[in-house]
């Protein structure tokens, strides 16, 4: 007796639709037709079945503080945050939290990370809630938290020190920063380099967030993985200002990107938004080199970034969503370069994860979505229906689909 039969879903791989069974949590057969019973079978009538979304990189202590907020500015966005962020209560990060958690379950996202600020006025009360807000909802969503360490001057002192420390001591699952915003940029970088390596944490910046032509920290970082053999547990996100700098310039930090077998995460609605604020026009996309990235066989995801916050007030915790603005931005139109894109909000980010069994294979977790479409490309064009989604072999989420009644 099988937990579940979902039947005669399009699975990749195979040409015509399958029945998919599933036990304890895993695929344990994909067949034209399984013979045998389930404790509940679902009809898929050829929608797609997919791996659940990975959405490498939000900011949930922030997400949903967003209403009414004007900013022109990266810097801006950072400072108004900040402005109310003292007053904000641990039950009030977890009540956002968990908004989101659910906003991102609801369309198909089934493992997701988050930076968290770990800093002198708050403390550690961000981390604190957001490992709540992931022991609360771990038979939802698999949550990584990364501390985030920050003050006025992005300098890692002897106070934010013991704060990172702590953060640490809590259980945060990774450390990150933006090294860019620093007055020291490569002194902070080394110390969250010597306490990754101290803890065996895995690292995962904020980098050369800027539309300026320079390169000031990705290639320091990529020097630094390999200096330490950190290569494969580095991941970089936005890597803007590399669409700002000669291609010259770009084709050598990409291709050290590549030796240091760096991650990399773009954020297209975010910087869109963001960057080139004070162009006329032409106004610059602030959109990294993503085509570049591929071709140099770096790995390379898309995430929703800031969720309804000073950052950006947009926003759905909706991978389907952020994809097909990728998709558009990059001018990634025909089938394979939208499967690829799909790749890009599943495969790829579960590399950067880490997720073990990922995929629609078997022997596969099954953290599932079913897509109202007949495939990836079909299902970022027409923004699928998430018919139902799956976590550890469960269904956690249905949608009923808008009909015409007429
Ligand atoms: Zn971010």
């Amino acid at each position: 007796m099988f937990d579940l039969l979902i039947r005669q879903a399009r699975v990749e791989g195979y040409e015509q639709p399958v029945d998919v069974a599933v036990k304890d949590g895993m695929i344990v057969q994909i067949q034209n037709k399984i013979e045998g019973q389930a404790g509940q079978e679902i009809e898929a009538k050829g929608m797609f079945l997919a791996p659940g979304f990975v959405d490498t990189h939000t900011h949930l202590e922030k997400a949903l503080t967003g209403e009414g907020v004007e900013v022109n500015s990266l810097v801006e966005a950072i400072a108004t945050f900040k402005k109310g962020y003292a007053k904000i209560t641990k039950e009030d990060f977890i009540a956002r939290g968990k908004k989101v958690v659910e906003m991102a379950v609801k369309n198909g996202t089934t493992a997701l990370r988050t930076h968290i600020y770990v800093d002198t006025v708050i403390g550690t009360r961000a981390i604190e809630a957001i490992l709540e807000v992931k022991r609360q909802v771990k038979n939802l969503i698999d949550l990584q938290i990364v501390a985030m360490p920050t003050n006025n001057a992005y300098v890692i002192d002897d106070e934010l020190l013991k704060l990172t420390e702590k953060a640490i001591g809590l259980g945060v699952d990774l450390l990150g920063g933006a090294p860019h915003l620093s007055e020291k940029p490569r002194e902070y970088i080394d110390t969250i380099f010597d306490l990754a390596l101290k803890n065996n944490l895995p690292i995962d910046f904020h980098v050369d967030e800027s539309d300026e032509p320079e390169v000031t920290t990705l290639d320091y970082i990529a020097e630094k993985t390999i200096a330490t053999g950190m290569e494969g547990k580095v991941t970089a996100g936005h890597c803007t200002s590399l669409a700002a700098v000669s291609d010259k310039i770009a084709e050598k930090v990409i291709a050290q990107c590549a030796e240091a077998g760096l991650h990399i995460v773009t954020l297209p609605s975010c910087n869109l938004y963001l960057m080139g604020r004070k162009d006329k026009q032409p106004i610059r996309r602030g959109v990294t080199r993503v085509k570049d990235f591929l071709k140099a066989g770096v790995n390379i995801a898309y995430a929703s970034d800031n969720i309804r916050d000073p950052f950006r007030p947009y926003g759905n915790a909706d991978m389907l969503e952020e994809g097909l603005l990728t998709a558009q931005v990059l001018q990634m139109g025909t089938p394979s370069e939208l499967e690829t894109v799909f790749r890009m909000g599943t495969y790829n980010p579960a590399k950067i994860l880490g997720l073990k069994n990922y995929g629609t294979k078997v022997g596969c977790k099954a953290d599932l979505v079913l897509l109202e479409a007949a495939s990836p490309s079909e299902a970022l064009i027409s923004q699928a229906t998430k018919a139902y989604v799956f976590k550890n072999g469960k269904p956690v989420a249905k949608t009923i689909k808008q009909q015409i009644l007429l």
